[in-house]
């Protein structure tokens, strides 16, 4: 989806209409697999360390087909920068789009 650079927007600093102009912001990092049973974790609990089979702290399963997912749209994070008292805002609500282009 196209994105103009500059747009009429309501200003709240301002109490007006100003022109105002968007900025694309990431929307923020994606958040990996979660920590807690990992081995790094175990291993620096004590636990997994020594000779032999260790079972549940050996290794782990490959990863399945249903985890590995991919999104292939995002919603936007636009920062819009009002022309007149230089303030920023953010958007308030994000639309799910795949690839946005600033024209
Ligand atoms: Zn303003």
């Amino acid at each position: 989806m196209k994105i103009p650079k500059l747009t009429k927007r309501y200003c709240p600093y301002c109490k007006k209409r100003t022109e105002q102009k968007i900025k694309l912001v990431g929307t923020g990092f994606q958040r990996g697999t979660l920590t807690r049973g990992s081995k790094t974790r175990a291993r620096l609990r004590g636990l997994g360390r020594g000779i032999g089979n260790k079972g549940k702290w050996g290794s782990k399963p490959p990863q399945t087909k249903f985890k590995r997912k991919s999104k292939t749209t995002k919603k936007t994070n636009m920062l819009y920068i009002c022309s007149e008292c230089k303030k920023s805002k953010y958007q308030k609500k994000g639309i799910r789009m795949g690839k946005q282009t600033q024209e």
